[in-house]
């Protein structure tokens, strides 16, 4: 598959991915009914939208779902993005989980249209089976096709149709010409020996002699189907009750990138992939329907997550719109912080800045803000996180700093208090650290009082002109 070439080695660097806000997440911290425990892989409180979260988690996992949109609306600081990476960690390797926010799709390299369509593709994942050879001395697997009316063995056409049954028989075998030479004869042992498929038998090669080992997996009655169109695929010994084939887990946008210029595969390490032409990805599109219908490729809708929603214009939606209904599509998620605002490139406004027809494709989630205990648990686990030790005092204190600004804001004066600790060379962090830094660095409402207190004395104030205006 000369479309893959390279993409391998690229992946597991590809993934490494690390987001400093969040590394506390872990999962949804949901029980196997998908209750939400109270804390739970580092999430804490909000339980009905984990709870939700957790249906869609079901959603995707029973898999094949495709194109459905889903909402996380709340407050800032209520999890949402949080939300959505315990979705991407529970979710596994397998499932692509791409993220984007809002303002990135306005970049100057791309057009937001092409930026969105790289991030759906980012988020349709494709399973690739490839054939292994055989190698002399292994266990094989041999995968049937039969044609749904041949009732005539091995005289199959070897077409696969559409309506072709697949089955596994697994072989053993000392030398591969065995399996390829004995033919009508090792039809006819087989046949007499009443093999089926997902017997593991070995082969003599001098006698033709067929014995039964055991049993691996597969469905019975297949045998009559052994014959020139039988395909091989390789089995080491000892993983006879897996089903064995070379897999490949790459992602739409992985395989465009590769194939869309000469140093494709480096881009992948750059993230500079630039636009992709459209006969590109038509050409991928025909190769990856080509490998689904030769049952070679599997399509796995994974997730896209859209922060910042608000910040898409009207074009983005219409695009977005279209998008889901795609056969391929991945689940989206999107989030925002807004009420009812300006739909970004119209006059008019609507709930979230997201136009009605788009609002009615979505399922709502709401956050809520925290009680002050759930806060406080929080920052408990952002100090285990960030490995700092903190005193009761301290831990009271600043969780009512973060009650009465913002969860943010507490979380990120963990840190400095901690820098502040070091400083007079403490060890555990005390209430006289926190309010050092709660004075240094202002939240946003003494921020905001302070520059209206002060605003004359600020270059371009607009707030002075609005005043002058509404006069
Ligand atoms: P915004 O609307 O401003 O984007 P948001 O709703 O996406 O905010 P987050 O960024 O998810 O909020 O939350 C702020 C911080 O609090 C993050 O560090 C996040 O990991 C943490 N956090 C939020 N909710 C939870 C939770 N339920 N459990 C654990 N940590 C949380």
């Amino acid at each position: 598959m000369a479309e893959l070439k390279g993409l391998s080695e690229s992946r597991d660097l590809t993934r490494i991915e690390r987001i400093g806000a969040h590394s506390h997440i872990r999962g949804l911290g949901l029980d196997s009914a998908l209750e939400a425990r109270a804390v739970s892989e580092g999430m804490v409180g909000q339980q009905s939208a984990r709870k939700a979260a957790g249906l869609i988690l079901q959603l995707i996992r029973d898999g094949k779902i495709a194109g459905r949109a889903i909402l996380l609306a709340g407050q800032p600081g209520t999890g949402k993005t949080a939300i959505a990476m315990g979705l991407a960690k529970s979710l596994g390797q397998e499932t692509p989980f791409a993220t984007v926010s809002g303002s990135e799709l306005f970049s100057l390299e791309m057009s937001k249209t092409e930026a969105l369509t790289q991030a759906f593709r980012r988020s349709i994942g494709v399973r690739i089976k490839e054939e292994a050879e055989i190698i002399e001395g292994e266990v094989v697997e041999l995968t049937i096709d039969r044609p749904a009316a041949a009732g005539g063995g091995a005289s199959g056409s070897g077409q696969s149709s559409s309506a072709s049954k697949t089955g596994k028989l697994t072989l053993k075998t000392s030398d591969m010409e065995t399996v390829y030479d004995l033919g009508a004869k090792m039809i006819e042992a087989l046949m007499k020996e009443k093999v089926q498929s997902g017997d593991v038998i070995t082969l003599d090669k001098a006698s033709g002699k067929v014995t039964k080992l055991g049993r691996s997996i597969g469905r019975s009655r297949d045998y009559d189907a052994i014959g020139p169109h039988t395909k091989f695929v390789r089995c080491p010994e000892g993983e006879l009750q897996k089903r064995k084939e070379v897999v490949h887990c790459v992602t739409l946008h992985e395989i465009d990138v590769i194939n869309s210029r000469t140093q494709g595969f480096l881009a992948l390490f750059t993230g500079d992939t630039g636009e992709i032409r459209g006969e590109v990805r038509e050409r991928i599109d025909t190769k990856v329907a080509e490998w689904r219908e030769e049952g070679k490729a599997e399509i796995v809708p994974g997730v896209l997550f859209i922060d910042e929603v608000h910040m898409l214009d009207i074009e983005c939606f219409s695009f977005l719109n279209r998008a889901l209904e795609n056969d391929m599509a991945p689940i989206l998620v999107i989030a925002t912080n807004r009420g009812i605002t300006t739909i970004r490139g119209t006059n008019y406004r609507s709930p979230h800045g997201i136009p009605a027809d788009f609002l009615d494709r979505l399922l709502i989630i709401s956050t809520q803000p925290y009680t002050e205990e759930e806060i406080r648990k929080i920052l408990d686990i952002r100090c285990e996180e960030e490995d700092v030790e903190m005193s009761m005092d301290a831990k009271v204190l600043l969780t009512k700093i973060g009650a009465e600004t913002s969860l943010r804001y507490a979380i990120n004066l963990i840190t400095a208090a901690a820098l502040a600790c070091q400083k007079r060379k403490g060890k555990i962090v005390e209430m006289g650290d926190i309010s050092r830094v709660y004075q240094l660095f202002l939240d946003v409402k003494r921020s905001a009082q302070y520059l209206m207190e002060y605003q004359s004395q600020y270059m371009f104030n607009e707030v002075l002109r609005e005043a002058d205006e509404n006069e």
